[in-house]
C-alpha cells in the first residue's frame, strides 16, 4: 500500500481555511481532515474531537514532553499542536491527510517531512482578511488587533510554500486544492506508475 499525501494548509488567521477545508473535505471522500489538540476554550458550536481535543496548558505541556506532537506553536497565545500518532497511522494506512495549521507549524512540518505539500492560503486584499475577521464575529477587539499584525507578517512567508491559493471564492479555493492534490498523484516521484506496471523505473 502506498503511503497516503500530507497536505498543509496555511495561511492568516480569517484567510478561510476552515470554511475551504471543510468544503474541500466535502467534495472529496478520499481526504481526511487532522484534528488537533489546543489550549483555548472551545467556542460555542465546537465539540471535543470534532474541531478539536481541547486541553489544559499542563496536559500540553506534558505532551510536549512526552513528544507526542509532529509540530506545535504557540497562537494569539493558545497553544496548538499536530498529534503524531495520528499524522503517522494516517499516513501509513494510505490516507490523504490535511493539515490546518499556522505558519509557524507549516514550516516546521516542512523541515521535517519534505515530502509534504505546502498550500499558502491567501486573502484577495488585506482589507477583505480584516473583514472575514470581523464578520466571523468570534473574537475580542483586542484579540481581532493582534490577529491583524500577526496576519501581516505571516503574509510574508508566502514564498516558503509549494503553492499559493486564493481564497477569492470558496468552491473557486477548494477546487484550485483539489487539482493540485490530483497533479500531485500523478507524480512518478511519488510513486505514479503506467496502470499493471509493478516494477523498478528503468
Ligand atoms: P480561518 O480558519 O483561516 O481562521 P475561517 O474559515 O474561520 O478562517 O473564515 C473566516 C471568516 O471568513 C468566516 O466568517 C468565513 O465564513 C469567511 N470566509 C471564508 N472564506 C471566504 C470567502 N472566500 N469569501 C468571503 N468570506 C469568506
Ligand atoms: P482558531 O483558534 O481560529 O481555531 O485557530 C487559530 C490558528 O491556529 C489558525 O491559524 C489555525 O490554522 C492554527 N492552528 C490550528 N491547529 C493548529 C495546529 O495543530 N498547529 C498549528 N501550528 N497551528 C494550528
Amino acid at each position: 500500500m502506498s503511503e497516503g499525501i500530507l497536505l498543509i494548509i496555511s495561511g492568516p488567521s480569517g484567510v478561510g481555511k476552515g470554511t475551504v477545508c471543510r468544503y474541500l473535505i466535502s467534495m472529496r471522500e478520499d481526504l481526511k481532515l487532522s484534528v488537533s489538540t489546543t489550549t483555548r476554550a472551545p467556542r460555542p458550536t465546537e465539540r471535543e474531537g470534532m474541531e478539536y481535543y481541547f486541553t489544559t496548558l499542563p496536559g500540553f505541556k506534558e505532551m510536549i514532553e512526552q513528544g507526542s506532537f509532529l509540530e506545535w506553536a504557540v497562537v494569539h497565545g493558545d497553544y496548538y499542536g499536530t498529534g503524531l500518532k495520528e499524522a503517522q497511522n494516517s499516513l501509513a494506512s494510505g490516507e490523504d491527510l490535511i493539515l490546518e495549521i499556522d505558519v509557524q507549524g507549516a514550516v516546521q512540518v516542512m523541515e521535517k517531512l519534505p515530502e509534504a505539500i505546502s498550500i499558502f492560503l491567501a486573502p484577495p486584499s488585506l482589507e477583505a482578511l480584516e473583514e472575514r475577521i470581523l464578520g466571523r464575529g468570534t473574537e475580542s477587539t483586542e484579540n481581532i488587533n493582534g490577529r491583524l499584525a500577526t496576519a501581516r507578517q505571516e503574509m510574508d512567508s508566502y514564498y516558503l510554500y509549494d503553492y499559493i491559493v486564493v481564497n477569492d471564492q470558496v468552491d473557486n479555493a477548494a477546487e484550485l486544492i483539489s487539482a493540485i492534490i490530483d497533479a500531485e498523484k500523478c507524480r512518478v516521484s511519488r510513486g505514479a506508475r503506467p496502470p499493471g506496471w509493478g516494477g523498478e523505473s528503468k
